[in-house]
């Protein structure tokens, strides 16, 4: 196996206290993880030093994930939006390279929320441009860029893979790739399998979350057909369990993702299930390589 796993932190916490900072850390190590996501809503609230040197010591890896807000969002027609989203990127670029992190991922190119329309195709080319900014400036300190594909309630800019392909293209930098979420997935696509086979080597960061984000396993993502087609492309690169619950609360983020209820209390023992569901699933298509 040769895939980092990793957890997001918003498994463990919901603000980045300088208590929660150690609490993620500590779980994310005992739970099995070799990484753990770190959620850039809000970085000014981030003692990034302390961060940083906490992860050191760790030994954990680290990638950074986001969304924009509708007040800062880079395929905004109007250019002050577009500069706050702008300023906001560079903010997240910033806290994953202090922290060390090889992956900037999530919603980059427009705002996490429902918009009132489709995008224009200004939209699109200002969101393309942007992320060909930011993908430059994140090569130059070694952070790749990973799209993740949202469903239709949180971005309208695209929801399947086929449209994350050809917005990759308008982008057109190498170190950009796409980022699958099984959650949104399970909205959107048609199946579990197509979707990383078009993808293949431009698939670069996966998330791992069921159908109603809670125990993997209790809900309707179909785990076999997505994890022989990682197999079957090649998929090196980090899987991170995402799941959220009303026990856990973080003040932007969970009301953005709209979680409105309990899924789990117990992240403890919520990690370590899906840590060993998804060894299990990456086990089975090791060993069962060719006989499909
Ligand atoms: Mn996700």
């Amino acid at each position: 196996m040769t895939n980092l796993l990793g957890v997001h932190a918003g498994v463990w916490i919901g603000s980045w206290t300088a208590e929660n900072i150690r609490t993620a850390i500590t779980r994310t190590t005992e739970a099995g993880y070799g990484l753990l996501e770190i959620t850039a809503t809000d970085t000014s609230s981030i003692d990034v030093a302390d961060l940083a040197a906490e992860l050191s010591r760790s030994g954990l890896a680290a990638s950074v994930s986001m969304g924009l807000t509708f007040d800062a969002d880079v395929s905004s027609e109007d250019p002050a939006v577009r500069a706050r989203g702008v300023q906001r990127l560079a903010q997240a670029l910033d806290l994953a390279e202090a922290v060390g992190a090889q992956h900037l991922v999530g919603c980059l190119y427009s705002a996490l929320g429902k918009y009132p329309g489709p995008a224009s195709a200004a939209s699109w080319d200002n969101a393309a441009a942007a992320v060909a900014d930011l993908a430059v400036e994140a090569a130059g300190r070694g952070v790749a860029v990973g799209l993740e594909i949202v469903n239709r309630y949180e971005t309208n800019l695209f929801n399947e893979t086929t449209g994350a392909l050809r917005f990759l293209d308008s982008v057109g930098q190498e170190n950009v790739s796409l980022h699958l979420d099984t959650y949104h997935m399970n909205i959107e696509e048609p199946d579990f399998t197509r979707p990383v086979l078009l993808a293949g080597d431009r698939l670069g960061y996966v998330h791992i979350g069921e159908s109603h984000r809670g125990y993997l396993g209790s809900g309707t993502v179909d785990w076999g057909s997505f994890f022989r087609a990682l197999h079957q492309i090649g998929y090196a690169g980090p899987i991170t369990f995402e799941s959220f619950s009303s026990a856990v609360v973080d003040p932007v983020l969970s009301n953005t993702l709209a979680v409105w209820r309990n899924l789990w209390t117990d992240n403890v023992d919520l990690a370590g299930h899906a840590r060993a569901v998804i060894e299990a699933q990456l086990r089975s298509v090791e060993r069962s390589a060719g006989a499909w």
